[in-house]
């Protein structure tokens, strides 16, 4: 019995898959924030990379070469493992065949490094010197500080302040890098100094961190923001995820009934599920893709669909998705990556094209079924992660009760080896379940910007 599944370098990926290009409904076009009119690739320039925006608005190739030097630092971790995951599916008692992808594997122990190395290389070849962004759980901050590094730019990092707390390794790991780490909101900015004079004690979100990000990166020579999650280029370079799934599972002899991710943005999610999704659009798979997004945030099960900002301030594209408002403020769960208020532009519209959906998970299911998978395979999962593993045990304990010998692949997007302090509070019992009501999310909904 096999457990793993790993591919020699010379089978890597040496393209990323484009979904856009396949979608029988394309996703609504971005709009330009001040004139509400579509955005052009030229209209992202100024805060954007361009190769990077260009990919963001290609409607057409569905395969888009990754350069060789993205490549060779692929191959510094890549491919990470497929695993079988014999451990739980005994714990679980089910007949179903439970794969994990494991992400955890790359370096700085998340799926994030995936994006953030060719997002620093594009920069560095259109001539950039600095890169911005922000970050929530720090698994992003981390990624591009190190990326940056290997491409020789000064990177910026406005950080979540309530993660900053909740996980302090993470900003010492960024400056470890070379990497400059501001809380947010923070005072270096307007959008934080908006946001800090109308609540001194504002916990941050990664909609106020995003805006100050962006403002920094239009107010400095040579700089440009990069972003790790929600825009479809960040999901293309996830494809790599899902690229490798697919060879791997072959090499199992299976193919995936169920695909799932936790949601933030989306990346994980759609860089595990576009590959096989590709399947279902264009040869009639029946795949099941099911987004595991926490309660206390659930754009895709109680959200609306329309057009609203990236970011609280009101500077990105507005983006047409499942979003809970912009201004919305998530609970302080530990899952820090997931605590965004909207979807990325192509997920969205699977989502309501009704080819893919979510469920949401309560913060105590996310990580008993953390403990679960760390107890039986052996890796303690990222918070964000457990949300993917909670889902991937609700449908193998579907399967035990209807005998179905289903195929389910998850995405473990990343390890928890720095989130001690959220696992400290969950054996102490000290974590709870945040409910919301329907009042609460439709004060927020009600408030989406006019187009
Ligand atoms: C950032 C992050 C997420 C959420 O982001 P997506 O873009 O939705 O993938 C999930 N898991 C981990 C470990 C993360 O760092």
């Amino acid at each position: 019995m096999q457990k793993k599944f790993i591919l020699q370098e010379k089978e890597l990926p040496t393209q990323w898959y484009n979904i856009q290009a396949d979608m029988v409904n394309k996703p609504m076009p971005l709009l330009n924030p001040a004139t509400r009119k579509p955005m052009t690739p030229e209209d992202m320039y100024p805060i954007f990379c361009e190769e990077c925006a260009r990919q963001e608005l290609d409607m057409e190739n569905a395969w888009i070469d990754i350069p060789e030097e993205v490549q060779e630092r692929y191959k510094f971790y890549r491919s990470t493992p497929l695993v079988r995951a014999y451990a739980l599916e005994k714990a679980l008692d089910t007949p179903a065949h439970i794969y994990f992808k494991n992400e955890s594997a790359c370096p700085l122990g998340s799926h994030k490094i995936n994006s953030a190395i060719p997002q620093c290389y594009y920069c560095k070849q259109e001539g950039t010197t600095n890169v911005t962004t922000e970050t929530g759980a720090g698994q992003w901050g981390m990624a591009l500080s190190y990326a940056a590094k290997i491409f020789g730019l000064e990177a910026a990092v406005y950080q979540v302040r309530i993660t900053m707390r909740q996980k302090p390794y993470r900003s010492i790991l960024m400056r470890t890098y070379g990497a400059q780490v501001t809380g947010s909101p923070s005072m270096s900015t307007r959008a934080g100094k908006d946001i800090l004079t109308n609540d001194p004690s504002h916990p941050g979100s990664l909609g106020t961190a995003i805006s100050e990000a962006i403002e920094l990166a239009k107010s400095t020579p040579n700089c440009k923001y990069t972003l790790g999650s929600v825009l479809s280029h960040v999901t293309l370079h996830q494809t790599i995820i899902g690229l490798e799934a697919e060879k791997q599972m072959e090499m199992a002899g299976e193919y995936p009934d169920i695909v799932i991710g936790c949601f933030g943005g989306g990346s994980n999610f759609g860089g595990i599920s576009f590959p096989f999704m590709r399947h279902n659009i264009l040869e009639g798979k029946t795949t099941e893709f099911i987004a595991a997004e926490p309660a206390s945030c659930p754009k895709l099960t109680r959200g609306v669909f329309g057009y609203d900002f990236g970011d609280e301030a009101g500077y990105t594209p507005l983006l047409p998705m499942f979003t809970l408002g912009h201004d919305f403020k998530p609970a302080n769960i530990h899952a820090g990556g997931l605590r965004y208020h909207g979807a990325g532009v192509v997920v969205s519209q699977l989502i309501k094209d009704k080819m893919m959906h979510g469920v949401d998970i309560p913060q105590l299911e996310s990580f008993e079924a953390g403990m679960l998978f760390a107890r039986t395979e052996g890796i303690l999962p990222a918070p964000e992660s457990c949300h993917a593993i909670a889902a991937a045990v609700r449908e193998a304990n579907k399967c035990k009760e209807s005998g179905e010998q289903k195929v389910i692949l998850f995405n473990l997007s990343g390890h928890g080896l720095i989130d001690m302090p959220s696992y400290d509070q969950y054996l102490s019992g000290d974590l709870m379940n945040y409910t919301l009501s329907d009042e609460d999310i439709t004060r927020f909904t009600e408030r989406l910007p006019q187009v």
